[in-house]
């Protein structure tokens, strides 16, 4: 048997398993190998019968005592088994399975994983897992993996068996020993036989460490092979000239910030080295990506060439047209909008052919049409993450020979930024434009506030700070408190260091807090409105608000105003426990004051980071086992490995069997 082999001619698994296993994307035996566990059952951690507790679920190992078949209420026939293991009776209820009764005989020692109910004053195992216990044969270890109907966790464990058993070859190595033993992690063999069947939890890990390294190594290798193929030029050459920033900026209505400058300056730097750029331009929401667009599409249009600014939303083309399209016109570029509403759509598309039209701005619209550009130069792509799959990859081929640009602001870490785009040159825009103090102000119900705590929880990641207010400090069931809540996110969030603030501590215990803040001994402080009245507070960068509708506006402005005054994004969030008209309302108003921006376009700035994670199943990421955000240390030990070859064999010559791991697009 090899990694080529068809699962079906694997004994046992017949037309109906074949076409379950399809379903799950397993045809080929190596597809098998590459199915990983969700989760594991340590058998090893085994609980007293005299110990347990209701609703926990553990690992019981026990002697049948009794057996009996039972009618249930309604017709349901069940078996219950009585189990000992000297401290105590457990009862084991199998619904429909009465078949078992022959498995479980008495004397015989099982293991059960399982919840443990409490019925009738007795415990209770129901449908629980179980194997027979044999002292030297178990796996201490049970994988569980995800699966579909018509397959069984005991099917895909037989079959695995057998196919670790019976195979001839394993998949090519990634890297020689000796750089396997400088990294510290195993081989291929041992973290396929271990990650399906782990002899232990150490070996289990080494497991997982090899795998997801050699996921991101691929991964890694392929995004910096096509950077070094695809080392594109540009076969005109450009006169530009050398104030041309500063002619730009004179047509403005305000000065451009440096980082904005500097983000221009690598864009022309590109094109008087006739490279074709590809380049990410990464930045938060209202640090002003546009005016580089703007820039970029004027530089081209001033020679004569044309460029497409792409948008993912109707609105967001359109008012880009309306704030620009003047602009670019006093110029003498002629601009067009083109989205799928437009009404004289052939006309405009003639236009593009011949030239009159120098900037389209639209939305995939223009993807979809067959135009015959007369001198595309530049694509330019704005927030380009909310685009789908196949419209990515529609642009992919329209942009194929020209300058593409591309704008994001998902919020992620710059070095995270740079290994996941690893093939296209980079900018950042971390500065806010001056007097342009941002705050994101979102609404969430009750119901949805995990999403926030979990945003949350990555701007800590980010060494951010922040606060959640209550409306009190000690509360009842319809209002939450500061001390409720600091208790129950301590233990919902063991690792963010959270402190408590409130106006019946002593003046002297609240700077001590406030203090703590600042020195980032606490990065998240629960609090009441204390915050509000005037006390010297650090620089923070969010503002939960939990029951906002108990909160009048004025106050609900003081906090905001807590937010964002670095001159960074600043995000407040509402969470709403009792919504109705009026207080949807009053809030909606309050988050459009002020805001500055559209909200409709803000809404997955929020989603960014589980996006991101999110992306493996949109297929944007080729990851099954490595996270990007968990996993970032092998990530980034993967990205120097990969560094570090193609530094001495950037063609892989000398490596040439590491080729077989590049997929050819
Ligand atoms: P982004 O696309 O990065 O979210 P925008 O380009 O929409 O941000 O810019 C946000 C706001 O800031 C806009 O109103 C824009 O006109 C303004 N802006 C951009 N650059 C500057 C600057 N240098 N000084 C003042 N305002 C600016
Ligand atoms: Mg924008």
């Amino acid at each position: 048997m090899n990694l080529k082999t068809p699962i079906n001619q694997i004994k046992g698994i017949g037309r109906q398993k074949y076409n379950c296993f399809k379903k799950i994307g397993i045809e080929k035996v190596e597809d098998l190998l590459f199915y990983f566990p969700r989760k594991y059952i340590n058998l090893k951690q085994i609980k007293k019968i005299s110990n347990l507790k209701e609703g926990e679920k553990v690992t019981v190992k026990g002697n049948v005592i009794a057996r009996e078949e039972k009618k249930g209420y309604g017709k349901i026939n069940y078996l219950k088994v009585a189990v000992s293991d000297g401290t105590g009776i457990l009862y084991i209820i199998f619904f429909n399975q009465v078949y078992l009764k022959k498995i479980f005989q008495i004397g015989k020692t099982f293991i059960f994983y399982g919840k443990i109910e409490f019925f009738n004053k007795e415990f209770e195992m129901i449908n629980p897992f179980y194997e027979e216990y044999e002292e030297k044969k178990i796996d201490w270890i049970l994988p569980v993996y995800p699966l579909t109907k018509g397959l069984s966790q005991k099917i895909m464990r037989k079959i695995l068996k057998f196919v670790l058993k019976n195979l001839t070859e394993y998949p090519e190595e990634i890297l020689p020993i000796n750089r396997r033993l400088a990294l510290n992690i195993s081989n291929i063999k041992h973290a396929l036989l271990n990650i399906h069947f782990p002899v232990s939890e150490i070996n289990l890990e080494k497991a997982r460490n090899y795998l997801i390294f050699r996921e991101f190594f691929i991964f890694q290798l392929n995004l910096l092979w096509k950077k070094n193929m695809e080392r594109k030029i540009d076969d005109k050459i450009y006169i530009i000239d050398e104030k041309v920033i500063e002619e730009f900026e004179k047509l403005l209505p305000f000065k451009l910030t440096e980082n904005q400058k500097e983000v221009m300056e690598e864009i022309i730097k590109d094109l008087k080295n006739g490279k074709l750029i590809r380049r990410l331009i990464h930045g938060e929401v209202g640090s002003g990506k546009t005016i580089i667009a703007i820039f970029t599409l004027w530089i081209f249009g001033k020679m004569g060439y044309q460029g497409v600014f792409l948008c993912p939303t109707e609105i967001l083309a359109q008012q880009h047209y309306i704030n620009w399209n003047e602009f670019l016109l006093s110029d003498g570029i002629n601009v067009s909008l083109l989205t799928g509403k437009t009404e004289e759509k052939s006309k405009i598309i003639n236009e593009i052919e011949n030239g009159k039209i120098n900037v389209i701005i639209g939305t995939h619209a223009i993807l979809n049409e067959k135009i015959n550009f007369k001198n595309l130069k530049i694509v330019i792509v704005d927030e380009q993450h909310k685009f789908g799959v196949n419209q990515q990859e529609l642009l992919k081929e329209k942009s194929k020979n020209v300058h593409y640009i591309s704008m994001s602001a998902t919020p992620i870490p710059r070095t995270l930024a740079l290994t996941i785009f690893g093939n296209m040159d980079f900018s950042t825009l971390g500065e806010i434009p001056k007097g342009q103090r941002q705050v994101i102000t979102y609404m969430f119900s009750n119901e949805n506030k995990d999403k926030v705590y979990s945003f949350i929880k990555f701007l800590i990641s980010q060494n951010k700070i922040g606060f959640i207010i209550t409306p009190a400090i000690k509360g009842n069931e319809n209002v939450e408190s500061a001390e409720e809540k600091y208790k129950e996110l301590k233990e919902k969030f063991p690792d963010i260091k959270i402190g408590l603030l409130h106006g019946r501590m002593e003046k002297e215990k609240q700077e001590e807090v406030l203090k703590k803040m600042k020195d980032r001994e606490i990065n998240l402080l629960i609090s009441t409105t204390v915050i509000e009245t005037g006390i010297d507070i650090p620089d923070v960068s969010f503002i939960v608000i939990e029951q906002a509708e108990r909160f009048g506006l004025a106050q609900l402005h003081q906090l905001r105003g807590r937010v964002g005054r670095s001159g960074e994004v600043g995000y407040c969030f509402l969470i709403v426990y009792n919504e109705d008209e009026e207080v949807n309302e009053r809030l909606n108003n309050f988050i459009e004051k002020e805001s500055g921006f559209d909200i409709s376009e803000l809404d997955y700035n929020l989603r960014g980071p589980g996006d991101l994670l999110g992306t493996r199943q949109h297929g944007i990421l080729p990851l099954k086992i490595g996270d990007i955000h968990k996993d970032i240390e092998l990530l980034e030990l993967a990205k120097k490995e990969v560094e570090r070859i193609f530094k001495i064999d950037p063609e892989l010559k000398k490596m040439d069997y590491l080729r077989k791991f590049i997929k050819n697009e």
